[in-house]
């Protein structure tokens, strides 16, 4: 590393993971952390918008060759209605004029990030510390102070600015006493993976599937491995939340999709509370946030870790600005919250809430218009067209960027 102080970035998730391959790609020095001892392997975010496919293409022609290599293109993804059967098709080709890549990639989120790090190796200035935990911070008016919890002990780093990439528990926001304004839902997600074939025992069934029901909504998609389910649960104790993960609960939601006198192979299951919040304001100084650390929301549409990629390329746009040509600092930063904070409140927040609820309600009379809506939409090329380019994150990145 260079003897100019680096951007300590905390998190090597996929917003710390893409500012530091940003940074490091311009020369400048960065120290990624990583509580975790080596990049954490879990089930989370499995879509690439078109978007974030193209970002990252730009930044690096190894890491998006291999997630294309690896990845399942989704040239279509549907809304079902499992009371009455029908579908709702929209086809990705329709945007095919807007972006170069067409598809939504369905790829977990933990290949990015490994793809990432391999990456990073090749470059001098950027160095990959795991096993290394953000415990506190300072900041004063030429650096910042991070206070870590290393396998050796307590070590405080000293950089030029500490970037919180470190998911909604973020040590930073809560440090900078930054305030996450929204609300957990009453509900939590269980997800589930299996490989039993799907595509085999549904007519025509894409990638990426809503599905509507009177009783119970759920979200079925295939990732680069397996097929996944998510269905809404209403644990209210400790006792409730293991029932909802057991075999019997877990077994007889997969019945009720596809009903087999065999079990289902199940490789995976977890619980999750769902939230939807903002945070007050996405820097403070020299401290800055990214990704979960300062947004999250319902996983429907696959807008919170799409939502963070976009934030680490603005921001690494931002630092290369005040780090490299001298700009101003308080400038570039309460540009980028303006940016990305406002559109976080008003694109994305109100797209996911939307979603849920036309998931969720109840109501056969408007599930019935819900599907009705989606059908004529889906059939008509413009409507189709302006949903397409709303739902893929399209819309709202070329807004932020307009922003002033
Ligand atoms: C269970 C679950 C399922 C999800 N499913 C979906 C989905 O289906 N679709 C979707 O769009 N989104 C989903 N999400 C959200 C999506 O995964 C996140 O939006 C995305 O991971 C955000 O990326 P990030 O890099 O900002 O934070 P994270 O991915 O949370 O990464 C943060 C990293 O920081 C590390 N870390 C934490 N604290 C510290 C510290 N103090 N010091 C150093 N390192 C630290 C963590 O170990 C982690 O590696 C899901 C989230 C969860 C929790």
């Amino acid at each position: 590393m260079s003897n100019q102080s680096p951007v300590i970035i905390a998190g090597a998730g996929p917003s710390g993971c893409v500012l530091a391959l940003s940074l490091a790609k311009q020369g400048i020095p960065v120290q990624l952390l990583e509580k975790c001892d080596s990049l954490p392997i879990d089930l989370r975010a499995s879509t690439f918008h078109p978007p974030s496919l193209e970002m990252i293409a730009d930044l690096d022609e190894g890491v998006i060759g291999k997630m294309l290599e690896r990845g399942l293109r989704a040239d279509r993804y549907q809304y079902r209605d499992r009371a009455t059967g029908e579908v709702a098709t929209f086809e990705m080709s329709q945007i095919a004029d807007e972006t170069r890549y067409p598809f939504r990639l369905q790829l977990e989120q933990y290949e990015l990030t490994h793809f990432i790090c391999d990456a990073l190796v090749g470059y001098p200035c950027a160095e990959v510390r795991f096993g290394c935990e953000l415990v506190d911070y300072a900041q004063d008016a030429v650096g910042v102070t991070a206070i870590v919890r290393t396998p050796e002990g307590e070590q405080q780093l000293r950089g030029s600015y500490l970037v919180g990439a470190e998911g909604a528990r973020s040590v930073v926001r809560k440090r900078s006493e930054i305030g996450y304004m929204g609300f957990t839902y009453d509900e939590k997600f269980l997800v589930v993976s299996t490989s039993f074939p799907f595509e085999d025992v549904f007519e025509d069934f894409s990638y990426v599937n809503y599905v509507s029901d009177p009783e119970e909504w759920c979200v079925i998609l295939r990732t680069d491995k397996l097929w996944r389910v998510l269905v809404p649960v209403f644990p209210t104790s400790e006792a409730e939340e293991a029932y909802y993960l057991s075999d019997e609960f877990v077994q007889s939601r997969l019945k009720r999709l596809h009903a087999r006198d065999e079990d289902y192979d199940v490789h995976h299951r977890s619980i999750y509370a769902v939230n939807q919040r903002v945070a007050e304001t996405y820097y403070q100084g020299r401290a800055l946030l990214v990704g979960d650390a300062c947004h999250i929301n319902n996983p429907l549409g696959g807008m919170g870790m799409n939502g963070g990629l976009h934030d680490a390329f603005n921001l690494a746009d931002k630092l290369q600005g005040v780090i490299l040509e001298g700009a101003d600092a308080e400038a570039a930063f309460s540009l980028y919250d303006r940016q990305r904070r406002e559109l976080a409140v008003e694109f994305v927040q109100r797209h996911t809430i939307e979603n849920k609820k036309l998931m969720e309600a109840r109501d056969p009379d408007v599930q019935r218009k819900r599907q009705q809506m989606l059908m004529e939409t889906a059939a008509d090329p413009q409507r189709a067209r302006a949903f397409l380019l709303e739902r893929s994150m399209i819309n709202c990145v070329r807004e932020s960027l307009s922003v002033q």
